[in-house]
């Protein structure tokens, strides 16, 4: 019997695994890819329910509603309006997105009082986390706002929002090729760091917050980017507020890591 459990849903793959009532993941993070929910949920209610699990935490893409557990439409084709609850009944569930998970574990990893993750890949999302905050019912959807003026960009929603100027897909589309191939020197990279500056300096506005993680796959090889970023920040902040601690991921899946929190943290509650 292991009490909980915790999935990650990614927009490709999907990670689950048992996690202990300390919330330490315990045993093989199993991986499947994210087909479409009557593939892939089936398969991981199986996994916990022959582990007597009772409590998981899930970590989500979105946009979620979060009271109902619904996936918003307008999503990853197939997922739009799936009831994450129909699937897994019979557990006690808590839902974040994907990017607020991992804002929860960085925070608790730092010890800190309050943490922004953003993540830039497939698309571009920031989460965000505060000690002694929980779940919450609402999430925000940062990577969308608009940063640049009347810039063209590549998200099917809104051009050139933060998403549809630097995720990898908009990289891929601006120069017709792969990014991963780009030197450091590119000038386009200073691009990237100018968008990353004014999204930190908009989410110190907004929240507050004193520490920043930047994850995703489009860092990967780039790590220059979190310090020309934080660079671009102290532009845009110009000292009115401190710019953040700017750093990296400590976890590898750190959206599963907080759903492990999560998970643990209802069994908590429930006893
Ligand atoms: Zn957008």
């Amino acid at each position: 019997m292991t009490p909980c459990g915790a999935l990650e849903l990614g927009g490709t793959k999907a990670r689950y695994a048992l996690v202990t009532a300390d919330g330490e993941i315990t045993g093989p993070i199993v991986v499947l890819p994210t087909a479409t929910p009557d593939v892939t949920l089936p398969k991981v209610r199986e996994y916990f329910a022959s582990h007597g699990v009772g409590h998981v935490g899930i970590a989500s893409f979105g946009p979620l509603d979060l009271p109902s557990h619904i996936i918003a439409p307008g999503t990853k084709p197939g997922w739009g309006g799936c009831d994450l609850g129909s699937y897994l009944s019979e557990f006690e569930r808590t839902l974040v997105t994907d990017v607020d998970g991992a804002a929860i574990a960085e925070r608790e990893k730092r010890g800190c009082e309050s943490l922004a993750y953003i993540t830039v890949g497939t698309g571009v999302g920031v989460g965000l986390s505060r000690r002694n905050e929980g779940a919450r019912t609402w999430h925000a959807e940062l990577g969308h706002i608009k940063l640049a003026g009347d810039a063209a960009g590549h998200c099917s929603y809104h051009g050139g929002c933060v998403e549809g100027l630097i995720s990898g897909p908009a990289l891929r589309a601006r120069i017709d090729g792969d990014p991963a191939k780009l030197k450091n020197d590119d000038p386009i990279w200073k691009s990237v760091a100018e968008q990353l500056g004014r999204l930190i300096a908009t989410i110190t506005f907004a929240y507050g917050v004193r520490d920043i993680v930047i994850g995703g796959g489009v860092l990967e090889g780039r790590a220059f980017l979190r310090e020309t970023s934080k660079i671009a920040a102290d532009v845009e902040l110009a000292a009115f507020r401190p710019t953040p601690r700017v750093s990296a991921p400590r976890f590898e899946h750190s959206g599963l890591q907080g759903a492990a929190i999560l998970a643990k943290q209802s069994l908590e509650k429930g006893r």
